[in-house]
């Protein structure tokens, strides 16, 4: 069987193992074995690409230059509106669904066959440029790189679905096709409870056979498992006194040297596990301190005499599976478990992006990927260290798919920076390895 990846030891199977092996066997093998050339249909659909690049740019140009800051729910709106005319141009159904209440709504555009895989596009609406941020406008960089807010993250992975699916269309590849686009309109901050603001995702993620996501990528690599992402919060609490009393049994150490020891023990007993990270982001304490976690802002006030009562400490945890994620959470509660004397600290988790564990599924689909990119000419495609890519919004349809993969985007720089740019040119070479790759699962 020439596939490019044999699959690395502890990759987890998705789904019981007969089932996860026909997922495997279907999207490694396909119909017809391992094609690393062009078709005559493949090959025009790559001519189709070459056409629509520049509508592709003009469209892309429109939508940098349209606001649509998380906070801003008329720009998702206004993002969606600009979109919706090429999609239905297309074929495509394409609707505006809600989703949090304090957030814009949910790009959605469906068509339906019986050919092939049912095949689930993810992209985002939004950016983390709001109104007030002085990066507004695309420029031109130089006659391939563009720059400008949300150029690579991700309004250029937009273009890059649209463009695919454009080429595809022009050859009459979308005929009999199972294919449903979700840009999510708070990919930045999603709304909260997730249940709600994932809820458009998730069905459309139950309804597909395999997941797409056209986040931004690297020539050459693939994404098989992607980080999950979800924060903490200590709050420690201790007996306060005048500091000449420190360190006596009656007092005790203060917040401050115990929130230390915490972080202490979290850094020499839990770090140095394969793709685990928890970051310590902030910390407040003193005499009288304040935190506003909707700002993530903090005050505090002290003074060299008192032994300080209270230190807010916040941070995030990124793992490549749920398993790790709790394992990780039990050691950090035993930890804060042992206070110093005078003092006692809760800690508090809340749930963020799951993770897309590595699979067989994704290795085989990533295989697939490959050979579309060799059958183009762009050489073979190779998988990314999963923990070298944060989260993202097919994780949280990573647990009802046969497989998913990520990145399929233009490459670019410099994301959720005012430099952020986009390499015009690597949206061609994007937009045809995910026509033919689409054009091969929905045979
Ligand atoms: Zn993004």
């Amino acid at each position: 069987m020439p596939f490019h990846h044999s699959t690395p030891a502890g990759v987890r199977r998705a789904r019981p193992a007969a089932a996860a092996f026909l997922t495997w066997f279907a999207i490694a093998v396909g119909p017809v074995g391992a094609q690393t050339t062009l078709d005559d249909t493949e090959a025009a659909i790559a001519r189709a690409v070459e056409s629509n690049q520049p509508e592709s740019v003009e469209l892309l140009e429109r939508i940098v230059n349209l606001n649509s800051g998380t906070l801003n729910a008329a720009g998702q709106r206004a993002v969606h509106d600009a979109l919706a005319p090429h999609f239905e141009r297309l074929g495509f159904e394409v609707d505006y669904l809600p989703g949090s209440p304090d957030r814009g709504g949910h790009f959605v555009a469906r068509r339906r066959g019986s050919q092939g895989k049912h095949l689930l596009l993810i992209g985002h609406l939004d950016t983390v440029f709001e109104v007030d941020s002085p990066f507004q406008r695309w420029e031109w960089v130089n006659d391939s790189i563009g720059r400008g807010p949300g150029a690579n993250d991700m309004k250029g992975g937009n273009v890059v679905i649209w463009s695919a699916l454009q080429a595809m269309h022009a050859e009459g590849a979308l005929d009999n096709t199972s294919i449903t686009v979700v840009m999510t309109g708070d990919e930045e901050r999603p709304g909260r409870p997730l249940e709600q603001s994932r809820a458009v995702l998730l069905e459309a993620g139950r309804d597909a056979d395999l997941a797409l996501g056209f986040e931004g990528g690297t020539d050459g690599l693939g994404v098989v498992a992607r980080r999950s992402s979800s924060s903490w919060r200590i709050d420690v609490q201790a007996t306060t006194a005048h500091s000449s009393g420190v360190f006596r049994d009656l007092v005790g150490a203060g917040a401050i040297y115990e929130a230390g020891r915490i972080l202490e023990d979290f850094y020499s007993e839990i770090r140095g596990e394969e793709n685990l990270t928890f970051n310590a982001a902030t910390i407040v304490g003193g005499t009288e301190i304040s935190w506003d976690a909707e700002s993530a802002r903090g005050t505090a006030f002290g003074k060299t005499n008192v032994v300080p009562p209270a230190v807010v400490i916040t941070g995030d945890i990124r793992t490549l599976t749920d398993d790790q994620l709790e394992r990780t959470r039990e050691k950090m509660r035993q930890i804060v478990a042992r206070p110093l004397p005078g003092a006692r600290s809760d800690i508090t988790f809340t749930d963020g992006y799951p993770s897309m564990p590595p699979t067989e599924g994704n290795y085989a689909l990533l295989a697939r990927l490959s050979e579309a990119s060799e059958a183009l000419g762009h050489g073979p495609v190779e998988p990314f260290d999963p923990g070298r890519r944060g989260a993202a919004d097919v994780s949280f349809v990573a647990s009802v798919i046969e497989a998913g993969t990520d990145g399929l985007g233009p490459s670019g720089s410099g994301s959720h920076t005012v430099r952020e740019t986009v390499n015009v040119r690597s949206m061609e070479r994007a937009s045809k390895r995910a026509a033919i790759l689409m054009y091969r699962l929905t045979r």
